[in-house]
């Protein structure tokens, strides 16, 4: 077996020898039609690759992380578009259910690089939940969103920001931090714009984590005047994983950090009844 190998290697070789030099004699036959640079003609500038903005430092500058659970949401496109053209990184906390009836919509989240999150596949309230359920519900979304977006998500954000040392047991061994927020939106429960708009500038602070929605209708709609305003008021929009304290974060540590403690924060997501979602994250399709 080993000598059959050592044949193969050695014939692909040799027919990478035979052919370089014909690539180097058909190279040498091309006319040299570009004149020579002369001494006062301006130097080309060197071809370079599209140029990367820097990363943003949130030490240095005035930071907040929008985040946006239970997608793909129906208008993560629109949400992603407005995004784009306002130069914002977002964070999106995907369910595997929708990952996989909106695949298109999750690969764009990290084609644009955006952050992505694992929040659960069916949004169970991991209180509520078996060890092994929380295991099954968080493995699945990560191999949907890897097998759909080509990577792993990195945190999970357990559904209604439910938490128990259940959840912390699995987040131990997968090896992710737990992200939740510490200021809301309320979108789901107000669905308007004007309120959306005011309840997130009143609860905007500097590295501040953001709670939001991308099924809600309103919260894509107002998203350009916010982001707008955001920047007047001197925020850089970034993902999570910009945020000072992101990368020492250990596996089923809570950020941001006093997160876990803060009893208002409940309020801040819908309770799981079912009028929450009147208006479904699955609605349309
Ligand atoms: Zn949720």
């Amino acid at each position: 077996m080993k000598s059959s190998t050592r044949i193969v290697l050695a014939g692909s070789c040799a027919l990478g020898l035979l052919s370089a030099p014909t690539a180097a004699w058909s190279a040498e036959q091309k006319p040299t039609a570009t004149p020579k640079p002369t001494a006062t003609a301006k130097p080309a500038p060197k071809p370079t690759a599209k140029p990367v903005p820097k990363p943003v430092d949130c030490t240095k500058v005035k930071c907040i992380a929008l985040t946006f659970d239970d997608g793909p949401g129906k208008y993560a496109d629109k949400l992603l578009a407005t995004l784009k053209k306002h130069n914002a990184k977002a964070t999106f906390f995907l369910e595997g259910q929708y990952v996989k009836s909106r695949p298109a919509f999750a690969k764009l989240m990290v084609a644009e690089g955006h952050d992505i999150g694992n929040h659960s596949y069916t949004h169970p309230k991991f209180t509520e939940s078996s060890v092994e359920q929380i295991r099954e519900e968080l493995k699945k979304t990560q191999d949907v969103v890897k097998k759909v977006t080509g990577r792993y998500p990195t945190t999970i954000r357990p559904p209604y920001g439910l938490l128990d040392d259940d959840t912390k047991a699995v987040a131990t061994e997968l090896k992710m931090p737990i992200v939740l927020w510490n200021g809301g939106s309320r979108d789901w429960a107000t669905k308007n714009e004007k309120a959306i708009y005011d309840e997130v500038l009143k609860n905007a602070k500097r590295d501040g984590v953001i709670l939001m929605h991308d099924w809600v209708a309103q919260t894509v709609t107002v998203m350009p005047r916010l982001l707008a305003e955001l920047k007047k008021q001197g925020y850089h929009v970034v993902a999570v994983s910009s945020l000072p304290g992101f990368t020492a974060l250990k596996p089923a540590e809570v950020f941001p950090a006093g997160a876990a403690e803060d009893k208002d924060l409940s309020a801040d997501s819908p309770t799981g009844d079912p009028d929450d979602f009147a208006e479904s994250p699955a609605d349309g399709n």
